[in-house]
């Protein structure tokens, strides 16, 4: 049983319309490639109505004199909606994306998770006060920096929407985003119930389009910040839009991360993580620890993760299978394009390589997963973003070589370390240029309260945890003199 697609129109100022010029576009069915929602495409005119519905409510009274404990609770109740109808919200994004059901039913649970921890932030965004001298009295006041436009991408619609509201709207800003065309169902699914929990109209606005909605709310003049998640290329353009109108940008862009595993590292946990790591979402993720970094002497870790690869299932993301297919057609034609170069640059196959060959797959954008070996660390298979379920496997001896290559990227997101050795993974966690760095740990829950971002060209600024919050509010010096003067 599929899951109809509600919202098909834009949301702006509180209703949902259709675009200005009528414009739809198709959602795939990325399981099977057939038609599954017709959604308004949003051109520059509706990008303008909505950046005004933002910008009118930043200031009207409903939400600039909201109090900032009143804005908590409503963020509350946001979380609260969301998990209420999970079930449901869940079934859309895995439809949608393609992603496993159990996937996207974490996915439902982390984007609550982002309104519930962002609410309660909502009334401790106090200032200072700075010491002068009797008769100065100075001190700083924490503003909500304006309207945000936020720019997502394919991967992963529920949390990143979450993601990047929910620290605004706690700060008091208002927020314009536009989904990716590829995956625009579930972002308006939360505009509306952030709507229907009582936040006032255009608040949030959500604007699904193509490059060019991007572009026109990247550039637009009516905005005081930017927030994008996509990759590099983009990422450069949008951060460039923005310099031009003087805003700031926050730039969360690709990765290629290293996966280093030692010889005396716990073999069971580690194949646990790197599965996740590298074949969640098949392997569409910014994060993906897809360079698997291996110490000579410890290659039946190889065996053994072929094993469990060798096991997994793929399938339709709603039948809840292991890996579910890749976004669309482009996506997979992408990733055959890197396996064909792996070939070229003589990597061996321990598995996977290509599209499955069970007939019933066929029509759907499915990829076998994939472990290349044989390439070093030059390849621009080991080099490259390729999004997708394929890892490459790099030997190294000691930690200064594991360091080298791992720091050898122009990536640097994530990265995970496994070794029982505490000197060694400590050299690691210190040297490692990566914006996040785990230890024998991965899974730790929905991560919404640690900082993310990158280093490197995966990008700058952070998402997540306390951090995003410096995004959204710009610092007001306020000074006073009172009394007799000097
Ligand atoms: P993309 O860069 O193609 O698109 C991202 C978004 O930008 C989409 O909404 C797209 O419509 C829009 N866009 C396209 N051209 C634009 C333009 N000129 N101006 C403004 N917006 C424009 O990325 P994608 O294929 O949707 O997503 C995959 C990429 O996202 C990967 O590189 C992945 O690593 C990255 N990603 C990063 C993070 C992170 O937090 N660092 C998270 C998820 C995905």
């Amino acid at each position: 049983m599929t899951t109809a697609p509600q919202p098909t129109e834009l949301l702006i100022d509180g209703e949902r319309v259709p675009a200005a010029d009528g414009r739809t576009f198709t959602v795939l069915d990325p399981s099977d490639g057939t038609a599954f929602a017709h959604v308004a495409l949003a051109g520059t005119a509706d990008v303008d109505r909505a950046v005004a519905a933002a910008r009118a409510a930043f200031t009207a009274p409903e939400w600039a004199r909201m109090r900032a404990a009143d804005r908590g609770r409503l963020l509350h109740r946001i979380a609260a909606a969301i998990r209420e109808d999970g079930e449901r919200l869940a079934r859309l994004e895995s439809q949608d994306t393609g992603k496993p059901l159990g996937q996207a039913v974490a996915d439902v649970e982390a984007a609550a998770r982002y309104f519930e921890f962002y609410a309660g932030f909502a009334d401790k965004l106090g200032g200072t006060t700075v010491p002068l001298r009797p008769g100065l009295l100075d001190y700083t006041v924490r503003e909500p920096i304006g309207v945000s436009g936020q720019i997502i991408p394919f991967n992963y619609p529920l949390q990143n929407t979450a993601r990047g509201s929910a620290p605004a709207l706690a700060a008091g800003c208002t927020v314009v985003l536009k989904p990716s065309p590829e995956a625009p169902l579930t972002p308006l699914e939360i505009g509306r119930i952030a709507l229907a929990c009582g936040l006032p109209p255009g608040v949030l606005n959500v604007v699904p389009g193509d490059g060019d909605t991007g572009a026109a709310l990247a550039g637009h003049p009516g905005i005081d910040q930017v927030t994008f998640t996509g990759s590099v290329p983009t990422g450069i353009k949008v951060a460039q839009a923005a310099a031009a109108n003087v805003v700031p940008s926050v730039t969360e862009l690709g990765g290629k991360s290293p996966f280093v595993v030692f010889a005396d590292a716990d073999v069971e946990q580690a194949l646990t993580a790197i599965m996740g790591a590298s074949f969640s979402n098949a392997g569409q993720m910014c994060s993906a620890g897809t360079r698997l970094l291996l110490q000579r002497g410890a290659e039946r870790f190889l065996d053994l993760l072929v094993e469990r690869i060798a096991a997994l299932r793929i399938g339709p993301g709603l039948s809840d299978p292991d890996i579910g297919p890749l976004i669309a057609a482009r996506q997979r034609e992408r990733v055959l394009g890197y396996l064909d170069l792996a070939r070229e640059e003589g990597a061996t196959f321990l598995i996977g390589g290509g599209a499955p060959k069970d007939p019933a797959l066929a029509d759907g954008y499915y990829i076998e997963p994939t472990v290349l070996t044989g390439l070093t660390n030059r390849s621009r298979v080991a080099r490259e973003e390729i999004f997708g379920p394929v890892v490459t496997v790099l030997a190294f001896d000691d930690v200064d070589e594991a360091l080298d290559i791992a720091n050898d990227s122009p990536y640097g997101l994530s990265s995970y370390v496994w070794t029982r050795d505490l000197d060694r993974a400590m050299r690691l966690a210190e040297n490692i240029r990566a914006g996040q760095v785990y230890v024998n740990a991965t899974g730790v829950g929905t991560g919404v309260e640690l900082p993310f971002g990158g280093y490197k060209h995966s990008g700058w600024g952070r998402e997540k945890g306390l951090e995003a919050l410096a995004s959204y509010t710009q610092t007001k010096n306020v000074c006073i003199g009172f009394g007799e003067r000097p």
